[in-house]
This record gives structure tokens, C-alpha cells and sequence, in this order.
């Protein structure tokens, strides 16, 4: 006779967790404590303004513990095994189940003072709710609650939970509260945070999801969740391991011989920082008026993401940063030193993602928005990073693997694993073309199966107009909405819109079309006319400390820096000391009188010819063969561009922006870069003209790109 055991259908699984204070869009009229306190009538009517950002609670939030926890849901969904009935306590709304549609809204129990939380929940009848919940059948229940909104719900040993219940919470809170029938508490704290490799605020998301994905293995695991004999983070890391150790296995079968360039990698990765900074780890608010930005419907301009942060404090008298470096902890992206961003979306690179393990441990606790502290709805677009890997012989990702990675990290595009074709692989030319092809059929299939969110984008490669054309009409077939074209950063500008020419004759109007690592301005508006809808770029940024000659951009054309190397420290400033004229005192004063000349003819209190001779002097050791700068020097101090520019950094730092020295500075005047390039390309999709392109022979060396 067949069993008819409880197991064989669906388990019902009750869930409890906390709203978050990201949500995925935080308008300036989102609702306030104000507005809940004021009565329905009033609350219908705020809702009603903020009706185009209603959304089910469920989807709303986008803080870690959430999304995290989201993931783990979904990835149980498939097997159908489990029936989850997941409920969010807000600290607006109340108890809610996650169906119901919420607007954004900015409060938390986390911030009110006892008495003012007690009066408040009570009002919103938490604690009642709380018990309206958790009174009903069910098979398994977890509360994931946050510690003061675990207070908000006043739990005593009188609260009937209609199931086996597991209650994370802190150590502290743990003492702190009654046993209830039904209930396991399992403390954690920070090394359990340590133990699971994931930041404190994601650790219930993470957590929830290796307990689902337990249960849904082995539904019996349930009894044995009761028993306080049972260690129950052993057997969750036990459920991490396992995955992890799947993973490892993929990665050791596709291991190639490079090990050479990843250690080194590895070496120059940023330290990792044991504290935070808090004053420069926020996510940027973005002004509405960015977003109604009208170019974007043309074209959309991503940045890739390198690394490039600065110290914020650095002072730039003595030349010592306020923290110990410019790691993540203590330093701030371009983005978090504008009022908005000048770009429209940012690019990274998974080789860039992982650099080092810090890194990566960091990004996957917090995902890349919480990262790059951009809000969620900032895009962000993922690659693999070809360039990194342009040697092998097959791609080091799995498409499974990036898929993953995608999804895990919360990118809202991601494009299919590409191999790059080029001259020093000509041999490789059709084996790499059609593997990237597969690639991308592969990447899409797996992306609808999975059901997945982000855009997928599928990676284009060849080697003439007709290769990426062939390949483009088979993208389409496949259902691409969107596909980039890669291998063109070496490419001249004539033969690239050939290519998309070419590509866009194969391609329908609905299918959107990303150029790799281009963004040449005087080229933008016809790309864009010739159907090319986002392009990549650091050249901008870049060429601050790539080009001495044109290390600063102006509105008017570009300036070169003035070199002033750091003696002893930087590699210039060593090459110098070699020189059998010199005496470490005497390259000090050098350098020193350099400075103080150039600065005080930024203030205004000192001359023109001071400021040139002195840096000439120390200028002339710094390279036996270099060129004489006389002429660029003599046109950048006597047009004083710092003092035109109305960005941030120019107004705030003035000349030492324009000087070539240190990270501090040269970042600086890459941002500065970023925020002119950015103005320009709004100005020449506009179709208006740009005194910057008509600089005689400029027009040629913009072409070279430099990423
Ligand atoms: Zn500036």
C-alpha cells in the first residue's frame, strides 16, 4: 500500500522577517511616520501620490537580510516541496503578509526610543498581529525579526506558536526572552557572522535560505530542529559546505594554468580594511532630475568600475591620509563626491568584482549596489571581464557559474561569457567565435528556465562587419532584447560604425545594442543615429594619469598636469634619485619648492614664473628622456582651468586637482574628467556643438581609446 504520509504533499512554511530600510526606490515624498500616524484617510490619499512606486511588500525591500532571504525562497519554489507564507513586520504598516502592496516609506522600530517604539507598535497592534500570525497550523515557521522588532512584538511564554518555530536573534535578546512552546532560539552574533562568511545585517537571509534549502532536501530534518541536542549551525554549515564545495569542484575542473597573474593580482589587491569608516560607507541619494535626464532615451553611458576610490579627508599639505589608504573602508567613489552621478550606469568586470578575497567576501555580503553605495535602482551591469582571460584557451566561468554570480550579486544586466578575438589569437578565430555564440544561447536558455529578473545581455563577437552581423541575427533568434559588442576598443571609429551598421541591419528596432569599452565623444551621436543604445567607458577618468598632456579635461579642450612626483615614494621619484647629481636633501627641496610655488600661485599671492621655473627644475630630473613641458606648463597655469571648472572637486581642492601626484589627486582629476566627459556627450547627443571637439588635431588622439 502507498504511504500517505504527511510529507508527500507540501509543507507548509511560516516566515516572519523585518522590513528593511532600503526598499528599491526612495522618493523625496515617501510616506513618514507622520503620515501613518495620521489615520487611514490621510494614508490612502499620501498612497495614491506615490501610487507609481507601489509594489507587494515581498519585492519592496532591498535590504541584505531581505534580498537574501528572497533568494532562498525562490530557490525552493522550483521543487514545489514547500508552501511558504512569508509575512513582514514594517514599522509603518505593521504585520503584513508579502502580497499586499506597500509604497515606499522611510521608518524603523530601530531608531524610536523604548517608550516611543512601545506606544507605537501597540498602536499599530503589533503584538496582537504577531500572535494572529503565528496561532495557525503550520509545519515549520522561521522569525527572522531584528532585535527591537522583536521587542515591538512583546513575546511572552503565552504566545502559541502552531508550529515547530526557529527564532534567530541576537545573544543579548536571547537572554532576554521567555521560552515559548514550540520555539528554538538560536543565538547569533558576530562570529557567527565570521563563521558563515556574511556581513550581520544579511546573516538571517542567509541563514533562512541554507535552512530551506535543508528542508526542502530532507523535510524530516524538521523534528530533529527541535532538539536542543541538535547543533543547529553545525548543520547548516554543513548545507553551505556542501554548495560551496560543489562550487569549488566546477572551479578546480576549469582551472587553467595562469596561476602566475591571479597571484599577482592578488598582491596588489587592496588591504582588507578591519573597520568602516561610517562616514564614508552611505548609499548616494540621486536627485529626481537626474533620472528624467533626456539624453538616456539616446544613449546611455556606463563607466567601468576599477577600484577608484579617494580618501575624502586627505590632506593634501603633508600629503597623509586620514585613514591608513584608499581601501573601501576608509575612501569614497566618484559618485559620492557629486551631488549626482556622471554616468548613467556602472560596469563591473567579475575579475574586478573578486580581485582580492576581501573583496569578494564584501560584495557578496552586500551585494554590488550596497557596494558601490548606489541605490538599488542605480543600473548596474555585469561582464566577465574578456580581457582578463584573453590568453586562455576557454573562458574561466561556467555560463551556470555567472548566471549564479548575477543573480547572487543583484545586477540588473548581466552579459553572456565572451572570448575575445584578436590578432595574437587568429588561430583560435572560429573556436572562439562560435564558443561565444554557444555561450550566449546557453546564457539565455538557463536565464528564462531560472526565471531569473536582470536583463540578460548577450556578448557579440567577430572579426569584420559581416562576423558580428551573422552572430547578431542568431542573437535575435534566440530572444535577445539586448546584445554587446565586444572586441572593438581597438577598433578605428569608421570601421566600428560599420560594424553596427552592418549588426543593425540583422537586428530589429526592439533589440537594444551595447558597444564595449568605446565612448569616443565625437563619434557618440553617430553610434547612437546608427542604432547603438549604451556604450562603456573609462577612457575619460582614465587619462587623467595616463596622459600627462592631457591629463585634465576642460570644457574648451584638454590641459596637461603638473608633475610634481612624491620624492622617494613614487616610481618617477626613485628613477630620479639614480641621478649622479643629486642628493636625496637636494630632490626634497626640489619637490618642496615645486609645491609651495605652484600653490601659492593658485592662491594668488605668488607668480606666474615661479611657479613655472621651480617646477621645471625639479621637472627635468624626473625622466632623463622626456619631453621639454615649457609650452603645456606655460598654457595650464597662465589659463588657470581649476579656477573655470564649477565641479565639486575643482571648487573645493583648486589647483592641487591639476597636479600629477599621488592617487589623491590624480582619481581626483579623473572624477573631474568624468564629470566633464559626461556633459559633453549630453551636449553632443544633443546635436549641439562642442568647443572641445574643435581643437585642431585633437580629434584623432580621442579616438585612440584608452581602456
Ligand atoms: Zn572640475
Amino acid at each position: 500500500m502507498r504511504s500517505r504520509g504527511s510529507l508527500s504533499h507540501n509543507m507548509r512554511v511560516l516566515i516572519i522577517t523585518s522590513c528593511t530600510g532600503e526598499k528599491t526606490s526612495s522618493p523625496a515624498n515617501q510616506l513618514t511616520l507622520e503620515d501613518f500616524a495620521q489615520g487611514r484617510a490621510h494614508l490612502a490619499k499620501r498612497e495614491k501620490e506615490l501610487k507609481d512606486f507601489a509594489q507587494p511588500a515581498g519585492e519592496i525591500y532591498t535590504g541584505q537580510q531581505h534580498v537574501r532571504l528572497m533568494r532562498g525562497i525562490e530557490a525552493v519554489k522550483e521543487d514545489k516541496k514547500l508552501k511558504i507564507d512569508l509575512h513582514i513586520l514594517s514599522a509603518g504598516y505593521g504585520m503584513i503578509p508579502a502580497d499586499q502592496v506597500v509604497v515606499p516609506y522611510e521608518c524603523t522600530f530601530a531608531t524610536m526610543k523604548t517608550r516611543e517604539m512601545r506606544q507605537w507598535a501597540d498602536k499599530l497592534q503589533v503584538p496582537q498581529e504577531f500572535r494572529e500570525t503565528v496561532d495557525q497550523k503550520y509545519d515549520f515557521g522561521l522569525v527572522l525579526l531584528g532585535d527591537d522588532y522583536l521587542k515591538a512584538c512583546a513575546l511572552d511564554a503565552g504566545v502559541k506558536f502552531g508550529g515547530p518555530t526557529l527564532l534567530f536573534c541576537g545573544t543579548g535578546t536571547a537572554k532576554k526572552l521567555h521560552p515559548m512552546k514550540h520555539v528554538r532560539v538560536v543565538e547569533i552574533s558576530n562570529p557567527e557572522a565570521k563563521r558563515f562568511s556574511c556581513g550581520l545585517v544579511a546573516l538571517k537571509g542567509e541563514l533562512a535560505t541554507l535552512v530551506l534549502k535543508g528542508v526542502a532536501k530532507d523535510p524530516a530534518v524538521v523534528k530533529h530542529l527541535m532538539d536542543s541536542s541538535f547543533d543547529v549551525l553545525a548543520w547548516l554549515e554543513d548545507q553551505g559546505a556542501h554548495a560551496e564545495a560543489q562550487g569549488a569542484q566546477r572551479k578546480e575542473k576549469r582551472k587553467k594554468p595562469s596561476a602566475g597573474s591571479a597571484a599577482q593580482r592578488e598582491q596588489t589587491a587592496p588591504r582588507a580594511r578591519g573597520t568602516v569608516n561610517p562616514k564614508v560607507d552611505h548609499v548616494i541619494q540621486i536627485p529626481q532630475s537626474w533620472w528624467d535626464k533626456p539624453h538616456r532615451k539616446k544613449l546611455r553611458y556606463f563607466i567601468p568600475e576599477w577600484d577608484d576610490l579617494v580618501d575624502p579627508d586627505y590632506d593634501f599639505i603633508t600629503d597623509q591620509h586620514a585613514g591608513d589608504n584608499c581601501g573601501w573602508g576608509n575612501a569614497v567613489y566618484a559618485h559620492q563626491m557629486y551631488p549626482e552621478p556622471n554616468y548613467d550606469g556602472l560596469l563591473m568586470s567579475r575579475a574586478v568584482a573578486e580581485k582580492s578575497k576581501a573583496k569578494k567576501e564584501r560584495i557578496n555580503a552586500m551585494g554590488v549596489h550596497r557596494m558601490l553605495r548606489v541605490p538599488r535602482e542605480f543600473p548596474i551591469m555585469g561582464d566577465c571581464g574578456a580581457f582578463d582571460y584573453i590568453m586562455e584557451e576557454t573562458p574561466p566561468y561556467t555560463t551556470e557559474d555567472v548566471l549564479d554570480y548575477y543573480t547572487r550579486l543583484d545586477f540588473d544586466l548581466g552579459i553572456s561569457v565572451d572570448h575575445l578575438i584578436v590578432s595574437a589569437t587568429e588561430a583560435q578565430k572560429q573556436f572562439r567565435y562560435d564558443l561565444t555564440i554557444n555561450n550566449a544561447e546557453d546564457f539565455l536558455k538557463q536565464h528564462r528556465k531560472a526565471g531569473l529578473k536582470w536583463e540578460p545581455i548577450g556578448a557579440v563577437q567577430g572579426w569584420d562587419p559581416a562576423s558580428y552581423a551573422r552572430a547578431a541575427e542568431k542573437y535575435v533568434k534566440m530572444g535577445y532584447k539586448y546584445i554587446a559588442l565586444g572586441g572593438l576598443v581597438r577598433t578605428t571609429s569608421r570601421e566600428i560604425l560599420e560594424v553596427v551598421q552592418k549588426v543593425r541591419e540583422k537586428v530589429p528596432a526592439n533589440v537594444a545594442i551595447h558597444v564595449l569599452g568605446v565612448a569616443r565623444l565625437d563619434w557618440m551621436n553617430t553610434f547612437a543615429e546608427a542604432g547603438v543604445q549604451s556604450a562603456d567607458s573609462a577612457s575619460f577618468l582614465r587619462q587623467a594619469w595616463m596622459r600627462i598632456n592631457q591629463s585634465y579635461t576642460s570644457f574648451d579642450g584638454p590641459y596637461a598636469a603638473l608633475r610634481i612626483p612624491e620624492a622617494g615614494n613614487s616610481f618617477r621619484a626613485k628613477h630620479m634619485e639614480k641621478h649622479p647629481d643629486l642628493s636625496e636633501d637636494k630632490i626634497l627641496k626640489m619637490e618642496q619648492q615645486a609645491l609651495s610655488a605652484v600653490r601659492a600661485y593658485g592662491a594668488k599671492t605668488g607668480g606666474m614664473a615661479d611657479a613655472l621655473e621651480s617646477l621645471l627644475e625639479y621637472d627635468q630630473f624626473v625622466t632623463s628622456d622626456r619631453v621639454d613641458m615649457r609650452d603645456a606648463y606655460t598654457r595650464t597655469l597662465s589659463d588657470r582651468p581649476w579656477d573655470k571648472c564649477s565641479c565639486a572637486i575643482c571648487q573645493k581642492w583648486g589647483i592641487e586637482v591639476i597636479i600629477f601626484r599621488g592617487n589623491n589627486r590624480n582619481r581626483r582629476r579623473g572624477f573631474h574628467n568624468t564629470y566633464v566627459f559626461y556633459r559633453l556627450l549630453q551636449q553632443v547627443l544633443a546635436g549641439q556643438p562642442v568647443a572641445f571637439l574643435a581643437k585642431e588635431g585633437l580629434k584623432d588622439q580621442l579616438q585612440l581609446s584608452l581602456t
